[in-house]
């Protein structure tokens, strides 16, 4: 990766003479990018900046110090108040498909303060979300109030938990300013952290905006930054799609597996480092549905649970038309190479998943029925009306009888074969129940819980909320604390609604 040569060009006050050693260790190698890539933009201050929760180990893997993120300087910068040295903020620009159409976007309320070098050498961005407005904003504010920072920072931090690849939340900031939304309210910065923001909508924009060699230049950029095994490849352009192709079925078959909705996977909300990025109205499914949506602004169900990999493929092949002028120069050539990439999506998303359902069901071992097999109990739990995460649970802690078709005959045909299978593995039951403990998650995130917690939040008790965090950072505990948290919600709570008014 080149090196960083331009520092902060803004009239900000940097922390060169902090008291206290911080840990930055900025570089901008986005900022090398042509100009057409993004629009160079310092944060709006705000008014009262107050740190309202701090990710701290994800602080010193970052190599940051947590006393100062704690210090009215490091505060100042995790609002925008600050530059901290070697940051040169910058939005960057993007497109996307929302809902399917085509629109130009762009960071209209982020900024990227720069790439940290993290301790062990990792290149990650680090991104001020709800820092003021851009040339991207639109009619915006530029900003984010409180309720939904920390609903991405619970979100994010269990996805992470889960070790689900996903963006990471530092820290969440009160800025003392009101924002205007349907209601008014207090307004916040969440400090992002990703491998990188390099989005679908990234390489649409320069497909339709840039020249080729603009085009090239976000692709060779992105095979360093994430590929830089492929840089060699005989067509490291056929190669990186069929990475990110590769990449996010995986991510998908993880999304289904823990049974989370994204809300809104329009391509600007698909990063081709494979995370899992941009929690608006996003969701755990209680009961198993895969009509399931949360979204309010998804009226259509586009982005339903069950119609997640689809839609992922859709994105996929938008980013496989950017990449066509690269592929080959012959276009009919170049169309048939991205055909045959993205025809891998199916076969990779579903033994991924299937490879999962194995492990959530206790299985160290492929059978030829196995897709029938995990097919039919999902049949059985979406007619029963079964708690998703809650049936697995149950399973994992060997108390069949907390299932919602428990006693049914046609539970006790699909167990028979279940023991039979089990039966069959050399792993003895202790093992199958070890494994299924390492896979199923014993708490979710739910709805009704991270609603609690971000109520209570709001009347600045934040008791509730790290509680909650507490219980989520290792899922796979089955700690006694945990306990609480795995009640699904009661019938006056459903069903629930996610609103997008970020
Ligand atoms: P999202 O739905 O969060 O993925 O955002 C879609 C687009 O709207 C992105 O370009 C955002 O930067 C922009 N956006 C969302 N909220 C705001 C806001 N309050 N002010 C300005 N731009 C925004
Ligand atoms: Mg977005």
């Amino acid at each position: 990766m080149r090196k960083n040569t331009r520092k902060n060009e803004g009239n900000v006050m940097t922390e060169k003479d902090t008291v206290i050693k911080s840990g930055w260790s900025l570089e901008s190698s986005y900022g090398l990018l042509p100009n057409v890539f993004f629009t160079r933009q310092n944060p709006t201050p705000v008014r009262a900046p107050k740190l309202i929760i701090l990710q701290h180990s994800l602080a010193a893997s970052l190599g940051l110090n947590a006393a100062y993120l704690n210090s009215e300087e490091g505060i100042a910068v995790l609002a925008g108040n600050r530059i901290p040295e070697g940051s040169a903020p910058l939005a960057q620009a993007y497109a996307g498909h929302q809902f399917g159409h085509f629109t130009m976007l762009g960071d209209g309320r982020a900024l990227l303060l720069g790439e940290q070098i993290t301790k062990a050498g990792k290149r990650v961005d680090i991104q001020l979300k709800g820092a003021g407005r851009t040339p991207y904003s639109r009619g915006g504010d530029g900003r984010a109030a409180v309720g939904p920072m920390l609903r991405e920072y619970v979100i994010s931090e269990a996805m992470y938990a889960f070790g689900i690849p996903t963006t990471r939340s530092l820290a969440v900031v009160a800025t003392g300013e009101p924002v205007y939304r349907e209601t008014v309210q207090p307004g916040a910065v969440l400090t992002r952290v990703a491998d990188s923001h390099i989005r679908v909508g990234t390489f649409q924009y320069i497909a339709k905006w840039g020249t080729d060699q603009e085009l090239r230049t976000l692709a060779d950029y992105t095979i360093e930054r994430h590929f830089p095994e492929i840089r060699e490849d005989e067509n490291p352009y056929r190669s990186l799609l069929r990475e990110v192709i590769k990449r996010q079925a995986i991510l998908i078959a993880k999304w289904q597996l823990v049974g989370f909705i994204h809300g809104v996977m329009n391509t600007d909300n698909m990063a081709l480092s494979g995370e899992s990025i941009d929690y608006g109205p996003c969701a755990f499914m209680d009961t198993y549905d895969p009509a399931t949506v949360f979204s309010s602004i998804d009226i259509h169900g586009r982005y339903a649970y069950g119609n997640q990999p689809s839609i992922a493929q859709w994105n996929l092949k938008k980013f496989a038309e950017t990449l066509l002028p690269l592929i080959n120069e012959d276009k009919e050539q170049s169309v048939l190479q991205a055909q045959d990439a993205l025809s891998s999506f199916h076969e990779l998303f579903y033994s991924s998943w299937l490879t999962g359902m194995r492990e959530k069901l206790g299985l160290f071992h492929e059978e030829p029925q196995d897709e029938t097999f995990v097919n039919e109990l999902l049949a059985m739990m979406k007619k029963y009306g079964a708690d998703y995460t809650n049936t697995f649970r149950a399973f994992t802690l060997d108390k069949l009888e907390d299932t919602a078709f428990y006693g049914t005959e046609e539970f006790s045909a699909w167990q028979d074969k279940w023991l039979a299978r089990l039966g069959r593995q050399e792993e003895s039951k202790a093992d199958a129940l070890q494994l299924m403990k390492e896979k199923n998650p014993a708490i979710i995130p739910r709805n009704h819980r991270v609603e609690e917690a971000l109520e209570a939040a709001g009347h600045e008790d934040y008791s509730v909320l790290e509680r909650f965090l507490r219980a989520l950072s290792s899922p796979f505990a089955y700690s006694p604390e945990q306990e609480e948290y795995a009640a699904p919600p009661d019938s006056s709570s459903c069903p629930y609604r996610t609103f997008c008014g970020t």
